[in-house]
């Protein structure tokens, strides 16, 4: 596996050369263009990792499927599905031209920032650095590794300039969507974002998902098998922004990116993949990272289609 990884990551290391670093938070686009990395947790203890395994970076909207996680923890299924929807919006993930409708829950998906934006206020905690905390306590359990952390440079730029974030948290509110503070809200959402994470700690938080919930080598139930569903489910539809269905048809796995330049990968029975990047293509999905995924899923054969 490791000699493939290899190679796979000389054959798409050209692509690294494509796409840009995300400058809308001014701190992202101080990472190095060139790393490029790659790791697989399948059942065995020992990952399986090429290139830049281990470099740290933000995970930006890898930690959605976790935010929605705990909103299902904590609130059950049903008040997650009647304050944000499932279906995919076919939008950029920031999208706000809701401008023409009353914004409902059918217009959001938990993997798009006002989804959530929304979701943060499902999470159980008296102020919301408690909600956080606890966020970062289930993304430390899953991943396995204790000393994850926030990149308080990315928290602070994301939290300066976020200024279209700030508009859906308070449209939100307008709409009588989220009755919390916004900006209390909003913390919780940047913070998450500001995770600093590798390939290999997204490599193992995808292998939870690809085993119902359990962590396979230490025999764990994680996460309750029918909310690992219901994220892989939701990450298959709505995970690459609006191009999961291209990538549905040439990956064919459900995966969720974020802007950092970050892929987790879940194969389910499988195995768990994490892939960084940085440099994205229009939709802000890593462009080296898609094309690594694309040719491990052939070779491999990974699509559960
Ligand atoms: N923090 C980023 C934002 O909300 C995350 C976006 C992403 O990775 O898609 O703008």
């Amino acid at each position: 596996m490791k000699r493939l990884l290899e190679n796979l990551l000389n054959d798409c290391r050209h692509y690294t050369a494509d796409g840009r670093l995300a400058s809308y938070i001014p701190e992202l686009s101080k990472v190095d263009r060139n790393d490029f990395g790659i790791s697989v947790a399948n059942g065995a203890k020992e990952l399986s990792f090429a290139g830049d395994h281990d470099k740290k970076f933000t995970m930006q909207s890898v930690a959605k499927p976790f935010i929605l996680l705990l909103a299902l923890m904590d609130s059950g299924e049903e008040r997650v599905h009647d304050l944000v929807g499932v279906e995919s919006t076919g939008k950029p993930f920031d999208a706000f031209n809701y401008s023409d409708l009353a914004l409902k829950r059918d217009h959001i998906n938990p993997m798009i920032n006002t989804g959530a934006i929304a979701l943060c206020t499902l999470i159980k905690g008296e102020t919301y650095k408690d909600r956080f905390d606890r966020l970062l306590d289930l993304m430390k359990k899953v991943s396995g590794n204790e000393s994850l952390e926030v990149d308080e440079a990315v928290f602070r730029s994301e939290t300066e300039t976020g200024n279209k974030n700030r508009a859906l948290a308070y449209m939100l509110k307008a709409y009588g969507m989220i009755e919390d503070d916004a900006e209390e809200v909003l913390y919780c959402y940047f913070r998450a974002c500001s995770i600093r994470m590798t390939a290999d700690d997204l490599a193992k938080m995808a292998r939870v998902l690809a085993f119902r919930g359990k962590d396979p080598v230490s025999g764990e139930q994680i996460i309750r098998p029918e909310y690992a569903r219901y994220i892989n489910a939701v990450l298959m539809t709505c995970g690459m922004y609006d191009g999961s269905g291209e990538f549905a048809v040439k990956v064919g796995i459900p995966a969720k990116s974020g802007v950092g330049g970050g892929i987790m990968a879940v194969v389910p029975g499988r195995m768990g993949i994490g892939l960084y990047s940085p440099a994205l293509d229009s939709k802000g999905n890593s462009i080296a990272g898609i094309k690594a995924l694309e040719k491990l899923s052939r070779e491999l054969d990974l699509s559960i289609y």
